[in-house]
């Protein structure tokens, strides 16, 4: 079966395909669909974001589709960046210019005023409309300095302390199984794998 993936960043689409890896499906990216609607991302949480992607692609494909909408919550910001992840420093949406502003925010705050967590929301959505839509979540700080140069983002300020190192040193294989994304996808498995025997049996 097939399962489109509504995104254009590489690095997310990589993570969830090595998460899903293993599962009896066919994963196509966006790239496949070259006039696919824009989706405006302007609901008020990660579930509602990841829904009217998952479900606008799956009107537009008439494939099974899943939505993803993610982001980094830090608690002395009140939650912010949050929904606004991507685009904390402006419209160019510069990973780099993010983790300037999160540690200069955050300047001399000691490390256990320093906890943050990021959120990933996927959503499943088929021709006739939402299937289900979960959430995992990810806890860490945020680091002093940006460090490493693997995975995307804030991972260069995402500090997991159990390993006393962020998640851009730690490298994919230890964030894919730990991360956001790899909690939510966890319940998204099975959610697909029932959805799969039920279209089968049909
Ligand atoms: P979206 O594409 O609108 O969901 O934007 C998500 C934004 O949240 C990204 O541009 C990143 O800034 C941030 N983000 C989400 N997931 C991750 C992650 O796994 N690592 C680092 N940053 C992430």
């Amino acid at each position: 079966m097939k399962l489109v993936v509504a995104t254009r960043n590489r690095k997310k689409l990589l993570e969830i395909k090595e998460i899903l890896n293993g599962m009896d499906l066919t994963l196509l990216s966006l790239d496949g669909y070259k006039n696919s609607p824009q989706v405006i991302e302007n609901g008020k949480t990660f579930k509602e974001n990841a829904v009217k992607k998952a479900v606008k692609l799956a009107q537009f494909t008439d494939e099974f589709c899943l939505g993803e909408d993610s982001g980094l919550c830090v608690d002395a910001l009140n939650g912010a960046p949050g929904i606004y992840s991507a685009r904390f420093s402006g419209r160019e949406k510069s990973d780099i210019k993010n983790n300037l502003k999160i540690l200069t925010l955050l300047k001399d705050l000691p490390l256990a005023k320093r906890k943050a967590h990021y959120v990933c929301a996927v959503a499943l959505a088929d021709k006739r409309g939402l299937v289900a839509v979960v959430e995992g979540r990810c806890n860490g700080l945020i680091s002093f300095e940006s460090k490493g140069a693997a995975g995307f983002g804030y991972d260069p300020v995402f500090y997991i302390p159990k390993f006393k190192k962020t998640f851009a040193q730690l490298g994919e294989k230890i964030k894919h199984k730990m991360s956001h994304r790899h909690h939510a996808l966890k319940q998204a498995k099975l959610i697909i794998q029932k959805y799969i025997v039920k279209q089968e049996a049909s």
